[in-house]
């Protein structure tokens, strides 16, 4: 089986600083998700990620002695203290996987343009789900969806789960942070892992479309691709192509980026601020005269609405029936679409010329059908 991956890994549009970490060094590949303070959360998912990297043995043995290390780090330094990390990670044998994997990074399987979970998240929620309290659906939207019930570090052991499943031509395999699967459904992820063909390219798709979701949180794809079973011609030993990113654990360093970002939200937050006074005092100094109750009223502010809320007020619900009004082929329409008018003088002018009009055409009512 020939091996090629691509990895992308993004601070998201919210946090200071990229606490995920990545692996790519074929045939293993792994995802960390750190937390825990300032520097606890790069730390504990990168110093897990190195430990992964040098130890050479059973995946799940790996992981463990990874867990070792990152909770005897942060026994030993204080501002380390409490950290952790998520481990989801993959090791590539001719024609399987195996997995280990702690936390709520994810691994999926797709074939075929389908997506399978190979991992089960240890979060609250999800037990609470197991448990039949609250649907997935709920899960998905609950304040405490964050809440790890495992990670790797925090103590000095670690259940690990483990899984292996067997690979077929045309097969990907995708590990990923929280800060993906969080914004972007199972659904999206399949139809972009359809859409790219190239790991890298569905990497960085994936990492986008989290971010046009809002990127809430750091993102991490990395996505292996499975072809056929022949080595291709005079690439004998060559069993596996190393990703574009570099083999060691790497972090993008975008503060910068955020730094922009942090300025371009208050100056939107600003502009949005001066549009709503202005649209407060425009509004307030606009009439309109419309129907309200079945009768003809004065209005205060546009006769319109924006996202539900209404931009009016009635000040004065008159006597004129407003059916009455209908009946006047000049005013029916406008009437119904609100007369707007520059001041109160001028909207009640319009009502007194409503009364002019109903009693005229009264008058003409009275001298007989027209002839
Ligand atoms: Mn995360």
């Amino acid at each position: 089986m020939r091996i090629a991956a691509g990895a992308s890994s993004d601070i998201g549009l919210v946090r200071e600083a990229n606490e995920d970490s990545l692996l790519a060094e074929p045939p293993v590949f792994a995802v960390a998700d750190g937390m825990g303070g300032h520097r606890g959360g790069e730390v504990a998912s990168a110093l897990a990620l190195e430990t992964l990297r040098q130890v050479r043995g059973p995946l799940a043995d790996q992981v463990r002695e990874a867990n070792r290390v990152v909770f005897e780090r942060s026994l030993s330094d204080r501002a380390l203290s409490g950290m952790g990390t998520t481990l989801t990670a993959a090791v590539a044998e001719e024609t399987r996987v195996r997995l280990a994997h702690v936390g709520d990074s994810r691994a999926y399987l797709w074939r075929d343009g389908r997506l399978r979970r190979l991992t089960e998240d240890h979060t609250l929620v999800n037990q609470m789900v197991k448990e039949g309290k609250i649907t997935e659906q709920e899960a998905t939207v609950h304040p405490q969806r964050s809440i790890l019930t495992r990670a790797l570090g925090v103590d000095r052991d670690v259940r690990v789960d483990e899984d292996s499943v067997d690979v077929l031509d045309q097969d990907r395999i995708l590990l990923c942070s929280d800060g993906l699967t969080a914004m972007v459904g199972d659904g999206q992820i399949a139809s972009v892992l359809a859409q790219a063909a190239d790991p890298q390219e569905a990497a960085d798709l994936l990492a986008r479309a989290a971010n046009e979701a809002g990127g809430i949180d750091n993102i991490t794809a990395l996505v292996v691709d499975f072809r056929g079973g022949d080595e291709p011609p005079g690439d004998g030993d060559r069993s596996a192509e190393s990703p574009r990113p570099a083999a060691e654990p790497r972090r993008p360093s975008l503060l910068e980026r955020g730094a922009r970002l942090g300025l371009a939200l208050a100056a939107a937050v600003a502009i949005a601020v001066v549009a709503l006074v202005g649209l407060r005092l425009y509004v307030d100094g606009q009439w309109f005269v419309g129907v309200s109750d079945g009768r003809v009223a004065l209005f205060r502010g546009i006769p319109a609405e924006v996202a539900g809320f209404k931009l009016h007020h009635v000040v004065v619900e008159t006597e004129v029936q407003a059916s009455e009004i209908e009946q006047l082929a000049l005013w029916r329409d406008r009437l119904r679409d609100g007369i707007t008018a520059p001041s109160r003088d001028d909207a009640e002018e319009i009502v007194d010329q409503m009364r002019a009009d109903l009693a005229k055409r009264a008058r003409e009512a009275a001298q007989g059908p027209n002839g």
